[in-house]
């Protein structure tokens, strides 16, 4: 693709984009009077303008319906969370039956290793990615140790190569081969949150299950971002936190994927709650358990409908424009950020790296840019110029423009403050 790292030049790509007028959808925070560039939707998403209007109506329906809103609302609570599943079964390419949304992420995963980490004889092992995710790895070692197993010894790490910033399938695969018949559980990240890395989550799940291990993604930076396939990989189940890609709001409900040859296995173990019995019967309060015949069995509470709302406004957006559309723009505009931080690197005297990979189908929206000779500062003077990046040490800034919201404009003008950024520090 031909590009120029110029105002006119961005505008016109601005111009051409099929999706711009969503930007007006959103609501941007502003700095010194001016919509912020905003490269943290990895983190947590803008709000959409509709968000509000869903809440209203909750709290519209709770004021004049009470306990009736149950039944009554024009979207009753009762079945509430039902209106999410086919809308998310699209984005992450399910059945509508596999798909769910319930609790938050972290505490979905603890739940799913119910079903689907179950040690025994010399199959005890966990294969997941070196430098997860934090809370993936305190979950991943409370779990471990509540089966009353060592971390040191059953949990296995995947290491990139000395010198490598990404991690290579073959060395997955050899890894799950290596630990092969002691391996019960492969779970790892579908996108690093570091580096932006997309794993083949296809050829993975296939090595996973070759060796008789379940196979399970946390795609909390997937979701809303990548292409996923998850019925045709045959994942056996993954969850996804709603707030980061997905615009749902801060520590909104996560979204569950089960497969569906999990649905009607009556041996399989589940903590279950009321949520989860045959909807048909749920108010007779009968003593037995009779799970709904999809991934809802898993559900446990009633819905937490205030907090679920705004994801449901969110989601009416994805299933306007649709995933393939969010990653036609993705591609263009992650394509002329990459192109904007080479341009701006020829012209100063820093060196940034992209650590991300440089192929389209190991990345999604994020690039991450190892930032050598800039320290804290560059950040900061970033932040008080209107661009919301983030930073993790020891030196890397994650940017992930995100096609709903963000414009090549911005990418242009965060190129000019980067720039001044640097010179300014110089002249300092
Ligand atoms: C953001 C993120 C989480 C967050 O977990 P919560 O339970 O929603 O707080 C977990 N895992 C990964 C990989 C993440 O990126």
């Amino acid at each position: 693709m031909h590009f120029e790292n110029s105002l006119d030049f961005a505008r016109n790509l601005d111009k051409e984009d099929k999706l711009a007028k969503y930007r007006n959808e959103f609501i941007f925070p502003k700095v010194n009077g001016k919509d912020v560039i905003y490269f943290v939707g990895n983190s947590l998403g803008l709000q959409p303008k509709s968000a509000k209007k869903f809440v209203d109506e909750v709290m519209k329906d709770w004021a004049e319906l009470a306990v009736e809103g149950h039944f009554y609302a024009e979207k009753s609570w009762w079945d509430y969370h039902e209106r999410f599943s086919a809308k998310l079964a699209k984005i992450v390419g399910a059945d509508a039956s596999e798909v769910t949304v319930m609790n938050t992420l972290t505490v979905n995963l603890h739940l799913l290793m119910v079903s689907f980490y179950r040690p025994s004889g010399k199959r005890y092992k966990i294969i997941c990615e070196e430098k997860a995710f934090p809370s993936d790895q305190y979950m991943i070692s409370s779990q471990v140790r509540f089966h009353g197993y060592d971390p040191a010894d059953a949990i296995v790490e995947i290491k990139k190569r000395e010198g490598e910033n990404n991690f290579r399938t073959e060395d997955v695969i050899a890894k799950i081969n290596e630990v092969g018949e002691e391996c019960a559980l492969v779970l790892i990240g579908g996108v690093n949150y570091y580096t932006g890395q997309v794993f083949d989550m296809e050829a993975i799940t296939k090595a996973g299950h070759a060796v008789g291990a379940f196979v399970g993604w946390d795609l909390a930076h997937a979701a809303g971002n990548i292409e996923l396939k998850l019925s045709e990989w045959n994942v056996d189940f993954a969850a996804w936190c709603s707030y980061k890609y997905m615009n749902s709001g801060p520590g909104n409900a996560s979204g569950c994927f089960i497969n569906k040859k999990y649905h009607n296995k009556t041996d399989i173990p589940r903590f279950e709650g009321w949520w989860g019995h045959n909807k048909e019967r749920r108010f007779l309060m009968e003593p037995e358990f009779q799970p709904q015949p999809n991934a809802d069995a898993w559900q446990i509470s009633n819905a937490p409908i205030l907090a679920m709302a705004p994801y449901l406004a969110s989601l009416e957006m994805f299933d306007e424009v649709g995933m393939p559309a969010l990653i036609e723009k993705r591609n263009k505009i992650v394509a002329y950020l990459e192109f904007v931080l080479h341009e701006i690197d020829k012209e100063v005297d820093s060196t940034f790296e992209i650590i991300t990979p440089a192929e389209q189908i190991q990345r999604g929206t994020q690039l991450s840019v190892f930032l050598h000779g800039e320290g804290k500062e560059l950040f900061r003077y970033l932040m008080e110029n209107g661009v919301i990046t983030d930073w993790r040490e020891p030196n890397v800034i994650r940017l992930a423009p995100v096609p709903f919201y963000c414009s090549f404009e911005d990418m242009y003008q965060f190129g000019q403050i980067l720039k001044e950024g640097i010179l300014n520090k110089e002249l300092a």
